[in-house]
């Protein structure tokens, strides 16, 4: 950030002044000594950061407002949550998962409304769908305005979620986004749009008794929803027994390396993938005992 600041502003402005101003005036020699060298510092700063290097352009989402299905108020009531929500939850999601933060997008992203979701589509509240089309790669984050109709969902949890897929995608790069295993994609979304309690906490109330069996499956069988949970305590084991600056170094190793999840775990966090597999396993059975058998009555909507 510094580095923008002083290339913009001090090229071949700010900062020689700077120097002129404080070398002119009568200040104690070594207190000028030390001015000179901060600013010979912004200076050099100021020439060293590869002033050829061009920043890639970056897109502004965009919203196909085109709906024109039955649930009117529903869409014009989402229509206008989502600009609010837009920019905030891309900075929550970036703080939480330790990405790097940046106005715009890699690959346009084009936010539609819709009644229906394509068959095997995630939920069907809201997807996102990652492509090629006339003009190039594109994403595309469709919220499912009838399903928000018949059961209303908590949309901010749900607009994050999908967010983190988004931001995740365009961070990695198409390519290496669709190689990315589904429970990272999922354990990073659930983890990153803060749903993972109150999911983890309603499939295991819906599986009691049995939540080993139906929830662990492993990372590499997921098996739709269910799975979520499973994807969520595999991040937040590395949260909790590694600590959050492993994770956002984990984060942005998986996205520099473009999705070595072995080279990022060792790096990061020094596991193997079958020692991370072995203790998220075992962290997962300690969150399930944590949640307990559902007592009579007791239920919780996943989402
Ligand atoms: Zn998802």
């Amino acid at each position: 950030m510094n580095c923008l600041t002083c290339r913009v502003e001090g090229g071949s402005g700010s900062a020689p002044f700077l120097l002129s101003r404080f070398t002119r005036s009568t200040l104690h020699p070594v207190f000028t000594l030390l001015v000179f060298l901060l600013s010979f510092t912004v200076v050099n700063n100021a020439f060293s950061d590869e002033p050829d290097r061009v920043a890639p352009t970056r897109v502004a989402w965009q919203m196909d407002d085109s709906y024109q299905g039955p649930h009117q108020d529903t869409f014009q009531k989402l229509k206008w949550d989502v600009p609010i929500l837009m920019r905030q939850t891309m900075i929550n999601v970036a703080v939480k998962l330790g990405m790097h933060f940046e106005e715009g997008w890699q690959y346009p992203l084009i936010i539609d409304f819709v009644d229906l979701t394509p068959p095997g589509m995630e939920n069907a509240l809201a997807y996102v769908q990652l492509g090629t089309g006339k003009d190039g790669i594109a994403q595309h984050l469709s919220i499912n305005i009838s399903a928000y109709d018949r059961d209303p969902f908590n949309f901010e949890k749900v607009f994050a979620h999908e967010l983190v897929h988004a931001m995740i995608n365009d961070a990695v790069g198409a390519e290496a986004a669709i190689r990315l295993p589904v429970w990272l994609h999922e354990g990073l979304a659930v983890f990153g749009a803060d749903q993972g309690e109150q999911m983890a906490k309603s499939y295991v109330y819906q599986t009691s008794g049995w939540s080993e069996q139906k929830l662990l499956l492993g990372l590499e069988n997921h098996r739709g929803g269910i799975s979520y949970a499973e994807d969520y305590w595999a991040i937040k084991y590395i949260n909790e027994k590694h600590g959050s600056n492993s994770l956002h170094n984990f984060v942005r190793e998986i996205i520099s390396r473009k999705g070595d999840i072995p080279g990022a775990l060792d790096y990061t966090c020094s596991e193997t993938w079958d020692s991370f597999q072995k203790h998220a396993r075992e962290f997962s059975k300690e969150e399930i005992k944590k949640i307990g058998p559902a007592k009579w009555g007791q239920g919780e909507k996943p989402y």
